[in-house]
């Protein structure tokens, strides 16, 4: 185990990297996740995933990091589940947190990937880091699509919620060099943070055309929520009403704009 950037990283070999989908929100649209890291360095406040049992840890979450050094091989080993699957590449983690600039695990796991052919491949992530990987992406063709997630219009807002994630600039940015390239994108809008739904909008407009879908979700687990002050300091826009409100809004421009809400 090692320090860096105030978070433990941890090398471990894992038992296995492709996690059926059985129950849960993936289920009816995936056959397994695969998360090539445990813990995550961007450090949502929200972050549903120290929920699970598996995730817990006497550290907070965004302070540690496990690095699964056999990922690329365990793919290989289970390769024939590969074959004509739909994969959701990540799940409990980001698969382009900073880490991987060492590590290099998230481009490895696509390498394998391509070799077994998944019939559906989604990546997604909050990084412009996935862009080092784009050589690879465009090998899996109209089965690849990326997700990049946007939670507000406002950076304040995210630097507050998502206090080590890329700028809300880069993930705009991200989004039109995804788009130049050919590669399938969408936007995860979830959770929605506090924001302006014509003002988001107006930021994801140049980005619409290009695309067909988008995931959106409210704020869950404030049990988990490592920062349960800004939940307060936010109150009148979690609001029941106002809150439901802000998300139809916000549902309504982007269906206006032809785009279907999580498919
Ligand atoms: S990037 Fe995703 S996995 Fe990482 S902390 Fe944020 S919500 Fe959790």
């Amino acid at each position: 185990m090692y320090i860096v950037n105030m978070v433990q990283v941890t090398e471990v070999i894992a038992k296995s990297i492709l996690t059926p989908q059985k129950f849960g929100s993936l289920a009816e649209a995936y056959d397994f996740s695969l998360n090539p890291y445990a813990g995550c360095q961007f450090a949502c406040s929200y972050c549903y995933v120290p929920k699970f049992p598996a995730s817990r840890n006497e550290v907070t979450w965004g302070s540690w990091v496990q690095v699964k050094m056999n990922a690329p091989q365990l793919i290989r080993k289970e390769r024939a589940l590969v074959f004509g699957s739909r994969i959701f590449f990540s799940s409990a983690t980001d698969p382009y947190q900073y880490l991987e600039l060492k590590y290099q695990l998230s481009r490895a796991c696509l390498n394998e990937l391509l070799l077994y052919k998944p019939a559906k491949l989604t990546m997604h992530t909050r990084s412009h880091l996935i862009l080092k990987d784009l050589d690879l992406l465009k090998g899996f063709g109209s089965a690849l699509s990326v997700g990049v997630s946007i939670t507000s219009d406002d950076e304040e807002i995210i630097r507050k919620f998502e206090p080590k994630a890329p700028a809300l600039a880069r993930r705009l940015e991200l989004l039109n060099e995804l788009q130049k390239a050919g590669i399938n994108t969408f936007i995860s809008l979830a959770p929605l943070l506090p924001h302006n739904p014509e003002s988001l909008v107006e930021k994801l407009s140049p980005f619409l055309n290009g695309m067909n879908k988008f995931w959106m979700d409210r704020m869950h687990w404030p049990e988990v929520n490592t920062k349960p002050e800004l939940l307060q300091e936010f109150e009148e826009f979690f609001a029941d009403q106002h809150y439901e409100r802000q998300i139809k809004r916000t549902k309504e421009l982007l269906i206006a704009r032809g785009l279907k809400a999580n498919p």
